[in-house]
């Protein structure tokens, strides 16, 4: 085996915005942790963090604060900020406008496959979704920022079920066609297996620019990741520490933990440019910060042979 492969990490908005188990803190004091954690994963050599989300404070606050988390982040890392992509959610045109003012150059949006999860998520409906962020992208592209879309519930609805592989392929050609950069198909509530992310990617070319983001929810994430690697999929999203539970299946994991990929992946001969101890010891310092306990199989046999 051999290439390159890119790991977006998605902890510190993803994962952590589904803690919900997490020490809370006042604002500054999250944001200092908040800010330390993507720090420590950028330094780690991950070229693509997940950052946080604009999104309301009252209804996710683990997310309070992301402007001030990335106007400290320009600030105070400027070498990091100009090399790195710190990509933060926007879930409508309002939270675009807050990305906008606190400097944001790389935003990721969202819609799902199945019209049940947006109207339950978001209530719109799949169309409506697509419709609303149109115009988000274009101006973002007038604005020199770069979009990422993710789509949801790509193997499986938590309220309709099973979801056809050609709903993936609509929604994906749809993102891509408004002028999203790259789509992440999501495996939101962590059903699938090999065989169906291949049924996936069977109609979506994997020579588009498409992500997977894999929920280890029934243990089969890895093994999904590595089906789409091989099938030509050459970026994977990844959670520290696997942050980050399953708001569909209560005290179950989320998403796939980056150490646990990183491992695999270096073990295969797989280049990533991210250096696994220093991951290791990013999450370290969240799980005591926040007071956690993460799931990341390799991060804790590195914590056990410490
Ligand atoms: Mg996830």
């Amino acid at each position: 085996m051999s290439g390159s492969i890119r790991v977006v990490e998605v902890g510190p908005r993803d994962g952590l915005q589904n803690e919900a188990s997490m020490r809370q803190l006042p604002l500054e004091e999250l944001v200092e942790a908040r800010l330390r954690f993507v720090t420590m994963l950028a330094e780690a050599g991950l070229d693509d963090v997940e950052a946080g989300a604009f999104v309301r404070s009252d209804r996710i606050p683990q997310m309070a604060g992301t402007d001030l988390l990335l106007q400290r982040l320009r600030a105070e890392q400027p070498k990091l900020w100009a090399k790195k992509r710190f990509w933060t959610l926007v879930p409508n045109h309002k939270g675009f406008e807050l990305a906008l003012a606190a400097g944001a150059k790389h935003i990721s949006v969202f819609t799902a496959t199945s019209d049940a999860f947006n109207l339950k998520n978001i209530q719109m409906t799949v169309e409506e979704s697509l419709a609303t962020l149109r115009p988000v992208v274009a101006e973002a592209q007038q604005a020199g920022v770069a979009v990422r879309g993710y789509v949801s519930t790509v193997w499986g609805c938590p309220y309709s079920g099973k979801v056809p592989a050609e709903k993936a392929k609509r929604v994906t050609e749809e993102l891509l066609a408004m002028g999203v950069q790259e789509v992440s198909l999501g495996d939101t509530i962590g059903v699938a297996t090999p065989q169906q992310v291949q049924e996936v990617l069977e109609l979506i070319p994997t020579e588009l620019p498409i992500a997977v983001h894999f929920h280890d929810t029934r243990g089969t994430a890895i093994a999904n990741c590595l089906e789409a690697i091989q099938l030509g999929v050459s970026t994977v999203d990844s959670s520290a520490g696997g942050l980050g539970g399953c708001p569909y299946a209560k005290g179950a994991s989320g998403n796939l933990a980056t150490e646990d990929l990183l491992y695999m992946l270096q073990g295969m001969g797989y280049q990533t440019g991210v250096d696994l101890n220093k991951v290791c010891l990013a999450s370290e310092y969240l799980e005591k910060e926040l007071e956690l306990n993460l799931p990341s199989r390799y991060f804790r046999a590195w914590k056990g042979s410490r």
